[in-house]
């Protein structure tokens, strides 16, 4: 298997949520159900105070404590690349994966009473593209691919300030900060 990951350049992201708004509307996403989001915050100190922001969806992790934590057994990681999906046959809709899950990734649709979250645009990839998050950053912040090789170029950092320890589910994110 390929696991694959995204890499995220915090330097160079300037917060502009053209990604949060690509992918909206590729999955079409109605008001307040977001696969990918956008966090801002402070660094530094005076007078080299810094604003940063840091996009963020599922991370397709190792240890997926939305899928350990499904009562259903709704969730699975895919074989060929690690993507974690959800089964909506199995799905009940009963939240736990959202509750569980350290990124808040799972997103409730009302409309189908399931989960719904980020698959790393399976149709676009499978038509040799990469997910619209990636095609879509203006800054190219964003990268996407086996998350070997994400690592060999850019270092294995997956923690900032503001998010969860990575050792509570090992994600297949590398940050660059
Ligand atoms: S589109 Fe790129 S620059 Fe804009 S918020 Fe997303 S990652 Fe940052
Ligand atoms: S980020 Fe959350 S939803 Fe995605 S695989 Fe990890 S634990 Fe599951």
């Amino acid at each position: 298997m390929t696991q694959v990951g995204f890499f995220i350049d915090v330097t160079k992201c300037i917060g502009c949520k053209t990604c949060v708004i690509s992918c909206k509307d590729k999955n079409d996403l109605e008001v307040g159900r977001n696969f990918r989001r956008v966090y801002s915050f402070e660094t530094g100190e005076f007078p080299n105070p810094r604003l940063a922001h840091l996009s963020i969806s599922c991370n397709h992790c190792d240890k997926p404590k939305c899928m350990e934590n499904c009562p259903t057994t709704a969730i699975y990681k895919r074989k060929e690349d690690g993507v974690v999906l959800i089964d909506h046959d199995k799905c009940v809709g009963c939240k736990y994966c959202e509750w569980n899950c350290p990124y808040e990734a799972p997103q409730y649709s009302e409309e189908l009473g399931r989960m719904t979250k980020c698959d790393t645009c399976i149709d676009l990839r499978e038509n040799g593209e990469e997910p619209v998050c990636v095609t879509s950053c203006p800054m190219r912040a964003i990268e996407f691919g086996p998350i070997d090789e994400l690592r060999k170029k850019h270092g294995t950092n997956s923690d900032i300030w503001g998010l969860p320890s990575s050792t509570i589910t090992k994600p297949n994110l590398v940050i660059k900060k």
